[in-house]
Formats: structure tokens, C-alpha cells, sequence
């Protein structure tokens, strides 16, 4: 039986086609559906199941096509990984803006879902495509870009519209990163300036266990290259703010594993796509045994969102592995959990106990502000209605759904609850 990446979900689907060339794709496409479109399988819940016919797109061919300033564009077709792409990018002296916090997703599949890393200037990677090619539910293929009308509601699109064959991306010039990681920055001192702890560098975790709820475990600061020259005297003034001191030793996320499979720290400069994610590409990233969720607040509800999530410390802490919060630029794109918002993301991941994570989930829900928007690749409980009227642009969604597919063959359960 095939599952996702964690394991706790395994498919429904009565056939899995891997498709190798776009011909192919266009065939299973004109036979019987419905269907569903396969990544990396790296989301949580049902989204990419179906009763029908997944199909994977592992064996699409992938072709990759660079186009450095004037320009800085990356075009490719087929299913990379981001780690697949990354390298060929920096062979041709450009850079994505951020990474999610492993390499092994692929780009179709995190940008459906809005999958984010994390930076106070730096949107979701969906933010960064700037056109989009499709082989819709007929076997017809469909592109859009920047600037065409439907391009704000196509990128972030669940799967819902069609198969992605091909995505082109704002790239820039290649940069390098230096990753620092304090330890035991102050809860009470983070809160009372969260922006001045988001802002200490490029991107910015925080991680904690909630075992305690006076100090968080790290807090994990990527700069981006170079720095001005008093950069690092006032970050020091503000980590020892936050009574937070620097690591001395590389360190994982999850206190007392072993960093082995963590991109380098101690202020180590490396390229961009060794430094942004948590997670190097030959390792197994994260846990592995583990589930996920994650709501992402606007800025001006995320102190108040901390805040409920310290106050149910108590329940989190016995299922919970690690809660990361991280920060992501406002977008446009209508799906985006950033949509119309600067958002701090409240990340969980969980221990693999599916029934005790769903039986917790509504009372976090309900203790976040009504702002707060899930995931849509992790697990949450919140009724499909409730998550739609958190999105203005989502009866428009629908709307371009029903033009692209207008007999619903990429409908699943997972779309029923929403109401598309
Ligand atoms: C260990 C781990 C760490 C993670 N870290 C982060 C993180 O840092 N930030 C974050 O925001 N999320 C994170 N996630 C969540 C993850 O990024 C999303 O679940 C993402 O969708 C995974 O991409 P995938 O290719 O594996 O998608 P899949 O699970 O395979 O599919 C997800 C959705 O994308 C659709 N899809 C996939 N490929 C295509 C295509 N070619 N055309 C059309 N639709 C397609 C599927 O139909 C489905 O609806 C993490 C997940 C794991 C397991």
C-alpha cells in the first residue's frame, strides 16, 4: 500500500500512474478519473488523495532552463525537488529568496500549498513564480503569468486546477548565508518585542518544546552575506535582551538529537541553499515519525496567538516534538496563508499519535485568533467553512476551479469540506 512520507496516511487511491513524458500525462488525463496530483507526498493530510487515480510525477522529465540577468528567471518543466534545482541554479550564479526547511519537497507541490520558510522581507515560495504551465482535467494545456487576471488564483491551488508541468521563478544573484543558534531566549522579552526578535537576521526561527514556558529552546538566526560592519555587536546587544546565549556546538531543532542532519551553524557562511533549510538533503529531515500542523496569524494577532498557544502549554508539551515560529511577507496570491497579511507562522510537530494530535487541535484552534489560517498541507481540525471565510479571495477560487474543471475531476474529500 502506498503512503505519504510520514506514514499516517495511506492512500486510497485505487491506481498510481507515473507518467513519463507530458504525451502520457495527457492520455491518463483523457481516460476515466477523477484524480489527483502526487508530489513528494511530504503533506499530512488527504489533500493529494482520491478515490481515483493519483498521479505521481516523479518521472516527468525534468528540464531546467536558466535565464541570468537581464532577466534572472529559472523556467523548468516536470517535478523538481528543490534540492534538485538549487545546485543547477547556483552552477549558473543565482539564488532563490528562501527555502522551505528541507530541500526535499518537491516545488509544484510546496508552492500548492503555500509552503513557506521563514523571513520578515521574504514571501511564501509560491510568492516567487511568476508563471505557471498546466495540463487541465481535458488533457489541455493552459499558462498563465504575472499579470494575467486568474495568475493570483492559480498559483496557490491545491491541486484543484490541473497537473503543473511546468513553473518559472524570480531568481537573483547567489548570495551566502551564515546560520547562528542561540539558546533560552526569554518568552516574556520575545514577546514584549517580537518584531525586534524577527528581525534579528534574514530568517528567523524560534523553537520550543513548551516544557517551559518562561525560556524557548533556540532561536535560530540566518543571515544573509555580507553584513554591515556593527551588525554583530547589535544583535549581541539584543540576544543578551533576550538573556539567550549563542550555541556552542551545532544543534537540531529538537534539543538532544543529533545535528548530523542540520545545514551548518556557529556563523559558518555558506551558499544560500546549504544555509536556509534546517535540513540537508541526504538526511531524513525533521523526525520522520511525526505529524504536522501549523497556523499562520497577521502580525498584529501574533503576540495574542503566542500567547493562547503558552497558555495550553500543559497539553501541547506531552504530544508535542518541536513548535517552530517563523515569519512570512504578505502576498497576493489568493489561496496563500500570507494573503493580504505579514504573517507569523506557529508551527507543531507532533508526535506520530494521530488521535490524541485531533483531539487537541480544536481547543489551539479556538484559543487562536478567528485571523488564523491552517496549513493546508498539515492537520487541522477547523470545519472547511470556517477556513474559507478566512480567505476573501476564496469564493473567486472556486470560480476559476469551476472554469478550469468544470466536471470536477480533481475533486476529492478534501475539497468537498471546503466547498470546492
Ligand atoms: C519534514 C517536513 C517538513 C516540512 N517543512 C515545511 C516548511 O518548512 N514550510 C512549510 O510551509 N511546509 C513544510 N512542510 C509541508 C510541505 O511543504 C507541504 O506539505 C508540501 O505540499 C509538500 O510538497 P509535496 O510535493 O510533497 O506535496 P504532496 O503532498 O505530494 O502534494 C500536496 C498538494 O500539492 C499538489 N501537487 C503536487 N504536485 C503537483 C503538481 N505537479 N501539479 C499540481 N498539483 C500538485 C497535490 O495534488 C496536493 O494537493 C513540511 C513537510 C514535511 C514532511
Amino acid at each position: 500500500m502506498e503512503r505519504n512520507w510520514a506514514g499516517n496516511l495511506t492512500y486510497r487511491a485505487g491506481r498510481i500512474l507515473h507518467p513519463e513524458s507530458v504525451d502520457e500525462l495527457v492520455d491518463v488525463l483523457t481516460g476515466d478519473g477523477p484524480f489527483r496530483v502526487l508530489g513528494t507526498r511530504h503533506s499530512f493530510n488527504d489533500l493529494a488523495d482520491t478515490d481515483g487515480t493519483l498521479i505521481a510525477t516523479d518521472r516527468l522529465p525534468v528540464q531546467v532552463d536558466v535565464q541570468a540577468s537581464p532577466g534572472d528567471i529559472v523556467r523548468f518543466t516536470g517535478a523538481p525537488r528543490y534540492g534538485d534545482l538549487a545546485p543547477i541554479l547556483q552552477r549558473h550564479g543565482v539564488a532563490l529568496a528562501n527555502l522551505a526547511s528541507l530541500p526535499h519537497i518537491s516545488v509544484a507541490g510546496a508552492v500548492a500549498t503555500g509552503t513557506h520558510g521563514s523571513g520578515d522581507g521574504i514571501g511564501s515560495l509560491a510568492s516567487a513564480v511568476r508563471g505557471v504551465g498546466f495540463v487541465t482535467a481535458g488533457g489541455e494545456p493552459r499558462s498563465l503569468g504575472r499579470g494575467d487576471a486568474e495568475f493570483a488564483g492559480a498559483v496557490v491551488n491545491l491541486g484543484a486546477l490541473g497537473v503543473v508541468t511546468s513553473l518559472e521563478l524570480d531568481v537573483e544573484p547567489t548570495y551566502d548565508v551564515a546560520q547562528t543558534v542561540y539558546e533560552a531566549p526569554g518568552w516574556d522579552a520575545i514577546l514584549a518585542d517580537l518584531d525586534a526578535v524577527t528581525s534579528l537576521g534574514t530568517s528567523v526561527s524560534i523553537f520550543t518544546r513548551w516544557s517551559r514556558t518562561d525560556v524557548a529552546d533556540q532561536l535560530w538566526v540566518k543571515q544573509r552575506l555580507p553584513v554591515e560592519a556593527d551588525a554583530a555587536e547589535r544583535r549581541g546587544a539584543a540576544v543578551e535582551r533576550l538573556g539567550a546565549r549563542p550555541a556552542t556546538q551545532a544543534r537540531h531543532p529538537i534539543i538532544g538529537l543529533p545535528a548530523d542532519a542540520c545545514t551548518a551553524q556557529l556563523g559558518v557562511p555558506g551558499p544560500w541553499f546549504e544555509r536556509l533549510p534546517h535540513f540537508r538533503l541526504q538526511f531524513t529531515p525533521s523526525v520522520g515519525e511525526e505529524l504536522q500542523s501549523e497556523y499562520l496569524v497577521p502580525r498584529a494577532h501574533a503576540v495574542a496567538a503566542l500567547e493562547a498557544v503558552r497558555a495550553l502549554a500543559g497539553r501541547i508539551a506531552p504530544l508535542l516534538q518541536v513548535c517552530e515560529v517563523r515569519t512570512v511577507r504578505a502576498d497576493d496570491l489568493w489561496l496563500s496563508p500570507a494573503y493580504g497579511a505579514d504573517v507569523v507562522g506557529i508551527h507543531f510537530t507532533w508526535l506520530r499519535d494521530e488521535p490524541a494530535v485531533t483531539a487537541l487541535l480544536p481547543a489551539i484552534e479556538a484559543a487562536l485568533p478567528v485571523t488564523a489560517r491552517p496549513h493546508w498541507g498539515k492537520v487541522f481540525t477547523l470545519p472547511g467553512d470556517e477556513v474559507r471565510r478566512r480567505y476573501p479571495r476564496f469564493d473567486d477560487f472556486a470560480a476559476l476551479r469551476e472554469r478550469f474543471d468544470p466536471e470536477g475531476r480533481f475533486r476529492n474529500a478534501y475539497l468537498d469540506r471546503l466547498g470546492l
